[in-house]
């Protein structure tokens, strides 16, 4: 069996500990005679699963008990819609800081909902900064404020949690689980899974208890917070699959020591790839130091005739899906919590090497 190193921004990389669990239980789960795949979503043992998610997501990220936590399919994207159809009606405002693609994405589908309102704006210096917090035009009416803690695409990351007298929705897919955070500052937090959390097809959302009341009576019973909560997201069929890898990895966090562990390797990992980059003048990265990501790095050869070359040479060393983003350009190497640090050691080696004999 052979492994690559696999920088993709998403779907992403999984632990290898969990597809091994996953490959012996697949024909078997846990004596059933069958798979996690073929029982059903009611049966004792799957519920115990679902429970143990939970309970594990609750302690990775120390989840206050006045929040519940659902697990939706339709990815990050449902919850652009989801969070105004919940939580604000069509004339109410709803501000947004837009730091990146997805940020703007999530404005654009709460425009359809509710009077949704550009607060801060970093396009004008291509998503490579974040707009000062005292410049941000809040709003003094609305229902809540949305932000994008790290922009997957341009890799701008917020390295501290905004203030907020309204409830503040996060929309944390591609930064959930990196790292401690404090949930009691937030009133939503959502992340599709495919990141940082196991296979795509299945949605984190964590929700504060007393905004989940505010959703409209009119609104698609599937598309409201409650619905989930009511029914420990069995509102209808479940993705079982999804939830139990989601589970695995959840455990493999806790194996690991956690997010505070996580955190520091994650750190690491991140300023010894920004160091690199910074110390030659054959890469680049645009973002300001204070906003880099810690989970998504891009970054540019001076010579972009050289980029096909890179991206073949490091295929060939077995570092894939390094092509960066269209709207970008260049390289990005995506080094979520399964992305080893031998795996960015790897990449570092290979850029000083291709450096030498192509600079
Ligand atoms: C990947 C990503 C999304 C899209 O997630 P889906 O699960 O495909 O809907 C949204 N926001 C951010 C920040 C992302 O990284």
């Amino acid at each position: 069996m052979s492994r690559v190193y696999n920088f993709s921004a998403g779907p992403a990389a999984l632990p290898l500990e969990v597809l091994d669990t996953i490959r012996e239980d697949i024909p078997d789960w846990q004596g059933t005679g069958m798979s996690v795949m073929e029982i059903s979503h009611r049966s004792p043992e799957f519920v115990e699963l679902a429970a143990r998610a939970e309970a594990n997501v609750r302690e990775l990220l120390s989840i206050p008990d006045d929040y519940s936590v659902l697990f939706p399919q339709g990815g990050a994207t449902m919850q652009m819609a989801m969070a105004p159809l919940n939580l604000a009606r069509r004339e109410q405002r709803a501000d947004y800081v837009i730091t990146g693609s997805w940020g703007k994405k999530a404005w654009k589908e709460a425009k359809k909902f509710c009077d949704a309102h550009v607060i801060a704006d970093a396009d004008d210096e291509n998503f490579t900064y974040i707009p000062d917090e005292s410049s941000w035009d809040r709003s003094d009416d609305a229902a809540y404020l949305h932000y994008t803690p790290n922009e997957t695409i341009a890799g701008v990351e917020y390295h501290f949690i905004p203030e907020s007298d309204v409830p503040l929705v996060a929309d944390m897919s591609s930064t959930i689980l990196s790292r401690p955070i404090d949930v009691s500052r937030f009133g939503v937090i959502y992340a599709g899974a495919q990141k940082n959390i196991g296979p795509a097809g299945i949605t984190l959302v964590i929700v504060s208890n007393d905004l989940l009341d505010d959703a409209p009576a009119d609104i698609p019973h599937l598309m409201t917070w409650r619905s989930y909560a009511e029914s420990d997201s069995m509102t209808n069929t479940p993705p079982t699959f999804a939830w139990y890898v989601a589970d695995q990895v959840f455990q493999w966090l806790k194996r690991q020591g956690g997010l505070v562990a996580m955190a520091e390797i994650n750190e690491r990992k991140a300023k010894k790839l920004y160091a690199a980059i910074d110390a030659s003048p054959f890469y680049s990265n645009p973002v300001r130091k204070d906003a880099r990501s810690w989970m998504n790095v891009p970054f540019i050869l001076a010579d972009d005739s050289l980029d096909k070359k890179f991206l073949e040479e490091s295929k060939a060393e077995g570092l894939t899906n390094l092509k960066g983003h269209r709207s970008v350009g260049g390289m990005r190497a995506s080094i979520y919590n399964a992305v080893s640090e031998e795996a960015v050691d790897a990449l570092i080696q290979f850029m000083a090497e291709f450096e030498r004999t192509n600079g």
